[in-house]
């Protein structure tokens, strides 16, 4: 059980984070409905989980396949999981049934992977596909321009469901200097979705910069450390 702190805590940061986003959202002639959060929750205490699903969260992500299958089991149903992170080939055939989105498809070698498995599975997978718009060294995910030369691997996927595209800004203290990035994703994104692969999806934003992240169009945005701000862990996920 969360403790009424715990709650409140969570309550208050989750409250300020949905009327930060509307009013991102008010700003750039969105409706609110059209962003959906995704709350991560891989460094969140188990009551601070159940915390934010008695706030009526649904989405929860994980950036770790391994914990995010150890969590499930500990979660009651009817969450909606998501993997943020990198997903090494080997974990894919567990993780594919038990997540609703894949965040982080960052090579045309799992893609194909995929691809097999979901056939295996008789499964269809909803993925994004995650760009490295800023070209980081350090940081997982397609180069803009290698994606656009092997898109024929994308429209030939069957069973996997390509929903859009993901990205993180490279770490800075001001969030105003995530918004090309994000401009930049989306204006990949404007141009290679067509008819039959609109790329609906957009994941971008987290704690720190979400709210250029909103107006730039983001669809999804997903936040972990601002959820919990103000509570102390008692034990460290290593
Ligand atoms: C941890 C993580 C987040 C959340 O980051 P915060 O700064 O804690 O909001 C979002 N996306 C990915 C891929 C992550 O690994």
């Amino acid at each position: 059980m969360a403790s009424t702190t715990t709650e409140s805590k969570i309550a208050d940061n989750l409250g300020r984070i949905e009327r930060r986003m509307a009013d991102a959202c008010d700003r750039s002639g969105r409706t609110p409905d059209s962003v959906k959060l995704v709350a991560v929750v891989k460094y969140a205490e188990l009551p601070w989980v159940e915390a934010l699903l008695a706030q009526g969260v649904a989405d929860l992500g994980e950036s770790r396949p391994q914990q995010l299958l150890e969590r499930i089991p500990l979660i009651d149903g009817g969450v909606r999981w998501h993997l943020v992170g990198h997903l090494q080939r080997n974990k894919a055939r567990k993780v594919l049934p038990a997540v609703s989105l894949v965040h982080s498809v960052d090579s045309f070698r799992l893609l194909t992977t995929l691809e097999r498995l979901a056939g295996e599975l008789e499964l269809t997978p909803n993925v994004l596909l995650q760009v490295n718009v800023a070209g980081e060294t350090a940081k997982h995910g397609f180069d803009p321009e290698e994606l656009r030369n092997g898109w024929d691997t994308v429209t030939a996927c069957e069973r996997v469901q390509v929903e859009g595209l993901m990205a993180m800004a490279p770490y800075a203290d001001d969030p105003e200097a995530s918004r090309p990035v994000f401009r930049h994703l989306r204006e990949l994104r404007d141009r290679l979705r067509d008819d039959a692969l609109p790329l609906s999806q957009l994941s971008m934003g987290m704690s720190r910069d979400f709210e250029p992240a909103v107006e730039e169009g983001a669809t999804v945005v997903r936040i972990g450390s601002g959820l919990f701000e103000g509570l102390e862990r008692d034990r460290d996920r290593a």
